[in-house]
């Protein structure tokens, strides 16, 4: 059964430069150390509504286009691949389809499996919950650092929380162990393969 990996701030750092791109828009000086948490209108003079609004802008920006994988990902990856079948499970929109799966063929050619959207705020479609996503592609295991899918996620299959500003408050649980780098994240899936009742 696969092992389903979460796209942002977990493969690529997309608020480092999504930060780059609202500290030109907005003249000012944030950066994603201070996102205490992942709702970015919480961070910067923004509504909901206008943050949701900047993020699609940002898409079509060259700092989108530009972001670059963490490079410690890929030989984790490349060695858990030759183990499970892996799948990303990202929030991401419908409308950047194209350019993800561009982006996983092009960083992590024969890596994964399969790419799964939740079109998470997408203007159009319909969302689906990454618990959803999960439960159709049977995936086993989960690496995610965003709580508002941690949480629900957990609630059936374990979750690897990627160590993040914006997950301090969400305490290790029976389904849930905090990885701080892609080292941890690599032995605790390995150890999971080995025992699936390792949490
Ligand atoms: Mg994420």
């Amino acid at each position: 059964m696969p092992i389903g990996f979460d796209l942002d701030e977990v493969i690529a750092p997309l608020l480092r430069y999504h930060c780059l791109y609202l500290n030109q828009k907005y003249s000012c000086n944030i950066s994603e150390k201070d996102f205490i948490t992942y709702n970015f209108w919480n961070h910067y003079q923004a509504t909901q509504e206008q943050a949701i609004k900047d993020f699609f802008e940002f898409c079509e920006t060259d700092f989108f286009h530009s972001i670059q994988p963490f490079k410690e990902a890929r030989p984790v990856l490349e060695r858990l691949s030759k183990l499970e079948k892996l799948h990303v499970i990202t929030a991401r929109q419908d409308f950047l389809q194209p350019v993800t799966r561009a982006f996983v063929h092009r960083n992590f050619p024969r890596i994964f499996s399969k790419i799964d959207f939740g079109n998470y705020f997408g203007k159009k479609g319909s969302h689906i919950t990454k618990s959803e996503l999960c439960d159709r592609n049977n995936i086993y295991l989960l690496v995610e650092d965003d709580p508002k899918h941690i949480l629900p996620v957990s609630k059936g299959i374990p979750v690897v929380m990627l160590d993040k500003p914006w997950n301090q408050n969400v305490q290790p649980s029976r389904n849930i162990i905090r990885a701080y780098n892609w080292q941890d994240i690599g032995e605790i899936v390995q150890e999971f393969l080995v025992n699936p009742n390792f949490f």
